[in-house]
């Protein structure tokens, strides 16, 4: 049986469309001239012209409601015969009052034929061969009314003349119609990928609003239990647990939604510094082990030899690769054991790393496989526990990894296993190069009752007290003064009647939001002006970041922010003052 092409079948459809939407304005027309030639013609001849004009418009009628409901090569041949046809018992009309003795019946034969040409031109071009098909007579007729008109006095050469002409005007029909028909295609294309973009879009809202529920659910519920007077320390230990664990479940959706964002925008840039490779997949590694234990998983790791010890990558973006590829051999585990084996090959400068993370989960299957690495694509499986996920980490991580020069691949079998092969391209450094940046690692947990962190006073602004709550809890223990204040207004008050060592400064404020506090620090100069300001936001693309630090902030943590993060970002900021200082 033959299948008909996809394009052909939107044309046909675009052009059923057309020719429906066009049909009572044909009509009115066909009837009107029909009525005006019968000052000419007998109304015998008009009437048969125009039944048999109804009965093909009638057929046609018919094969278009069918072809709406499926478009065959039987219907496609209907319509074009019903088409062809029709338009020769039109051309009847004019060409019956062109072969008329007087001239004005024949003027007026010739006029219903260019009409007829500039209907073909706009109502029939959304599928050229149909609009081909429909021309193609009329310019016969007009053909054959120039020359037979030509025929009673014209030379050769006036015959050449006016054959050259005619075939000009029906290479400029086609030409129109070409034009046309390119037009309305690309239209159509827009308008069928807009609506495939909003329906991707309302599938992601659907499948984001699922799983932002599930870590919500468990978050106000363990809210709800912590509050219980009677519980034991282990009880409230293992909520609270829970709690932060939907919380970090919540911010990792976040993570994914706004990468994919930027990878869509093609806003993503890898920011490249000295690291070492084997710390860095180390310490992924380690922050799943404990996950693996829970589900009574064996991690392994074997490192290789020959693995740089520095390198220039973007280390935290070869974490985010390592880590999405060890949480999911993780996740569809449920017994065995997850491996990560790490080996490099060095060409010159450059060395290929190679991060393989087998395991022996659930698998996939070849077709499945042929799906992964797609946006929001997630095995549907419902025979296995279902286990969270947007479907955007693989897409990102590939996306990632071919950024770095490398790629992921993957070999699977179902309930046997999955083993992920991630490669990526870096630069081999020196030991005299090294200058690891340290912004990219966070500093582990400080022991909070020997905390310095080399300021006497804190001001800390922000308009949610949930916010200033947490931020302050986490300081509690040091050895400064916090004050606290909702806008910036209220802070530049505060800073204009005291000296403070630090602004902690959310972004988005009532009355002065963290932007106009930040230029109006900077334009009143000073002490104020040259007191440091960490940016506190949940405005959290890199993009974000490198804004605030341009317009004279000397840090930036993206909410929700971590305590270990908190501190570092302090000290670092405060370090720097004191360097300047000196
Ligand atoms: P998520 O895990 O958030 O759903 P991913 O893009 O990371 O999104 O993975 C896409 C899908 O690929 C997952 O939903 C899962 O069905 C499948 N998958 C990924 N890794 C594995 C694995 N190691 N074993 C089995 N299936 C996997």
């Amino acid at each position: 049986m033959l299948t008909l092409r996809s394009n052909l079948e939107s044309s046909v459809a675009a052009q059923n469309e057309l020719v429906r939407a066009d049909l009572p304005s044909r009509f009115a027309s066909i009837s009107l001239v029909s009525v005006l030639s019968l000052h000419y013609l007998p109304v015998q001849m008009v009437g048969m012209v125009y039944l048999a004009y109804v009965l093909v418009e009638a057929i046609g009628l018919m094969v278009y409601r069918w072809l709406e409901h499926r478009v065959t090569w039987g219907g496609i041949l209907l319509l074009c015969s019903s088409a062809f046809i029709g338009v020769w018992v039109f051309n009847a009309i004019p060409l019956l009052l062109f072969v008329q003795p007087e001239p004005f019946p024949k003027l007026i034969g010739v006029m219903l034929l260019i009409i007829a040409l500039n209907h073909c031109v706009v109502a029939r071009s959304a599928w050229m061969f149909f609009g081909v098909l429909t021309a193609v007579p009329i310019i016969c007729a007009v053909g054959y009314m120039i020359f037979s008109f030509l025929n009673a006095f014209a030379s050769p050469m006036e015959n050449l003349i006016a054959a050259v002409i005619l075939i000009l005007g029906a290479a400029y029909v086609a030409h129109s119609m070409w034009a046309l028909n390119r037009l309305t295609g690309r239209l159509r294309r827009a308008l069928r990928d807009a609506k495939a973009g909003s329906r991707a879009k309302s599938r992601f809202l659907a499948a984001m609003s699922h799983e932002i529920r599930t870590p919500l659910n468990a978050i106000c519920g363990m809210a709800e239990l912590i509050e219980e007077e009677d519980v034991d320390p282990e009880t409230r230990r293992e909520r609270t647990a829970l709690l932060r664990k939907s919380a970090q479940a919540l911010t990792s959706i976040l993570d994914d939604v706004l990468d994919h964002a930027k990878v869509e925008a093609g806003h993503f840039e890898l920011s490249l510094a000295a690291a070492a490779p084997r710390l860095e997949i180390m310490s992924v590694v380690e922050m799943f082990r404990t996950s693996a234990d829970e589900k009574g998983l064996r991690l392994d790791v074997s490192i290789g030899p020959g693995l740089p010890a520095y390198a220039e990558f973007d280390a935290l973006r070869l974490r985010q690769v390592v880590g999405n590829l060890l949480s999911n051999a993780i996740k569809y585990t449920e017994a065995g054991h997850v491996s990560v084996a790490v080996s490099s090959e060095q060409d010159g400068g450059q060395s290929t790393l190679k991060i393989e993370v087998a395991d022996t989960g659930r698998g996939m299957t070849a077709e499945q496989l042929s799906h992964l690495f797609t946006d929001f694509y997630r095995v549907e499986d419902k025979n296995a526990p279902s286990v969270p996920g947007t479907g955007l980490g693989l897409a990102i991580a590939r996306r990632l990894a071919q950024m770095m020069g490398g790629d992921i691949t993957v070999q699977s079998c179902p309930a046997e296993g999955s083993c992920f092969t991630f490669t990526c391209r870096v630069r081999v450094l020196e030991a005299s190069e090294i200058v690891v940046d340290q912004s990219q690692s966070e500093t582990p947990d400080q022991d909070e009752s020997a905390l310095d962190l080399g300021v006497k006073s804190i001001l800390l602004v922000d308009d949610t007290r949930s916010n200033r709550m947490v931020v302050s809890a986490f300081l509690k223990k040091g050895d400064f003064e916090i004050i606290e204040a909702t806008n910036g207004a209220e802070a530049l008050s505060c800073l204009e009647s005291r000296q403070v060592d630090l602004v902690l400064l959310d972004m988005k404020m009532p009355v002065m939001n963290g932007r106009e506090t930040l230029t109006e620090m900077a334009r009143r100069g000073g002490r104020i002006g040259a007191t440091p300001v960490i940016m506190l936001t949940a405005n959290a693309a890199p993009e974000d970041r490198a804004q605030y630090l341009a317009l004279g902030a000397a840090g930036y943590i993206a909410k929700p922010v971590k305590k270990s993060v908190l501190l570092s970002e302090i000290r670092k900021v405060a370090t720097g003052r004191d360097t300047q200082a000196a």
